[in-house]
C-alpha cells in the first residue's frame, strides 16, 4: 500500500473564524474522517478560543447537512469536513471544507494507460470525488501527455467540473459521445459503478492507494441484477409505503407524490412515510405493508441487501409502474440524476 497522507483545509477554516468570528462551530464529517474531528476541534480552540461541538450524527454527502439545526444547537456555523464541492458554502450556515487524499496518482495512470492500450481505447473520460479534487486536472495532463485523450465533463449545479455523487452522474453523461470509457479516480466501487451504469460505457476504478486498476463492469453487473430483482419481487406487493427523507437535500416531495398517485390509480394500498435514516432495523418494525419506495437516497435501496421486503428507489419504482402497466421497465440507469 501506498503512503498517503489526509490534508484537511485548515486555512480555509481559519479565513472563515477570522471573517465570521464565531463563539461555537459545529464540526461533522463522513464516518472515514470522524478521528480527525477531535484533533481538528482542539486546535480550533487552542488557535481561535472558539467552542466545538462534534456532530455525530452520519453526513452522508452535501445531501445530508445539518443547517435548519444550527441555531438550536447553539452553535454559528458549522464546518462540513470531506464533501466539499464547487462553492464553499452550502445554505445558511454550513461551510463546506476541503480533505483530500494526496496520493500520487502517477503510478497508477500509468497502469490504466497501459490496459486503456492494450483495450483500444484513446478517449476518456476522467470523473472524480472531492477527496481528489485538486488532483483531477493533473492527471488529465499526464494522461494527454501519454497520448490519451483525457478530459472531464462540465458538472450540474454546485458540483465541481468532473465531480460525480452516487446518485449524480451529470458530469460524465455530458460527455459520454465523445469518451469510449471512463476513469474513475479514487478508491470507491460505490462511485465507479454508478459511472458504469449512467453512462453505459467501460470503467475502471483507478486505485492510488494499491496501484490497482479496476474493471468495474463484472461488480456493476451483479449490482444492476439485484436492483432489477427488487423491481420483480415488488411486483408482487399490494400495500407500499412510500418514503420521503427529512435530510436537507433528500426530500423529493414532488417523486414521491407522483408515486403515490400513479400506484393508487393502478388499485394499489399506499402509505406514505417520512424517515431519516432508512435502515432495515427500522423498516422491519412495522409489518402491514408489502414493498417500500424511497424517494431519499437512491442508493440507500440498491446498496443494502438486508432490507426483509422489497425497497426501491425512486427510479426504480417508476420502473416497476411500467411493468404494471404492461410496458418495458425501461433502463433504471440511464439518468444523470437517479432521484
Ligand atoms: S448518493 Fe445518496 S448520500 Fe450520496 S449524494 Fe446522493 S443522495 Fe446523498
Amino acid at each position: 500500500m501506498l503512503e498517503v497522507s489526509l490534508v484537511i483545509g485548515r486555512d480555509q477554516i481559519d479565513k472563515i473564524i477570522e471573517r465570521e468570528k464565531p463563539k461555537r462551530v459545529g464540526l461533522e464529517a463522513p464516518d472515514g474522517l470522524l478521528d480527525h474531528l477531535l484533533r481538528l476541534s482542539q486546535e480550533i480552540t487552542k488557535k481561535h478560543g472558539v467552542e466545538t461541538v462534534v456532530l455525530l450524527d452520519n453526513t452522508w454527502g452535501t445531501c445530508d447537512l445539518v443547517n435548519f439545526d444550527v441555531k438550536r444547537l447553539g452553535v454559528d456555523l458549522v464546518f462540513n469536513i470531506g464533501h466539499s464541492i464547487g462553492v464553499e458554502k452550502l445554505g445558511r450556515h454550513t461551510y463546506l471544507i476541503d480533505a483530500e487524499y494526496r496520493a500520487d496518482f502517477r503510478p497508477v495512470l500509468d497502469r490504466a494507460v497501459e490496459l486503456l492500450r492494450k483495450s483500444g481505447y484513446s478517449s476518456v473520460g476522467v470523473v472524480t470525488i472531492s477527496n481528489h479534487k485538486s488532483q483531477l486536472d493533473a492527471a488529465i495532463e499526464y494522461l494527454r501527455q501519454k497520448g490519451i485523450e483525457a478530459q472531464k465533463g462540465e458538472a450540474e449545479g454546485p458540483l465541481f467540473d468532473g465531480q460525480v455523487f452516487g446518485c449524480n452522474f451529470h458530469s460524465a453523461r455530458k460527455i459520454i459521445g465523445d469518451v469510449q470509457a471512463f476513469l474513475f479516480m479514487g478508491q470507491s466501487r460505490f462511485h465507479s459503478l454508478g459511472v458504469c451504469l449512467s453512462t453505459r460505457k467501460p470503467t475502471f476504478m483507478l486505485d492510488p492507494f494499491f496501484n490497482e486498476v479496476v474493471n468495474i463492469a463484472p461488480e456493476a453487473a451483479l449490482f444492476e441484477k439485484k436492483a432489477i430483482l427488487s423491481i420483480y419481487k415488488a411486483r408482487d406487493a399490494r400495500s407500499f409505503g412510500i418514503i420521503m427523507s427529512l435530510k436537507e437535500g433528500q426530500l423529493f416531495r414532488k417523486q414521491a407524490l407522483e408515486l403515490k398517485q400513479e400506484l393508487e390509480k393502478l388499485g394499489k394500498v399506499v402509505q406514505l412515510f417520512s424517515l431519516r435514516e432508512i435502515t432495515a432495523q427500522r423498516l422491519k418494525a412495522l409489518r402491514g405493508i408489502d414493498a417500500f419506495i424511497e424517494t431519499a437516497c437512491p442508493r440507500v435501496s440498491m446498496d443494502n441487501y438486508d432490507f426483509d421486503r422489497p425497497v426501491l428507489s425512486y427510479q426504480q419504482g417508476m420502473g416497476l409502474v411500467r411493468l404494471f402497466k404492461g410496458q418495458e421497465m425501461g433502463d433504471v440507469f440511464d439518468y444523470s440524476f437517479w432521484v
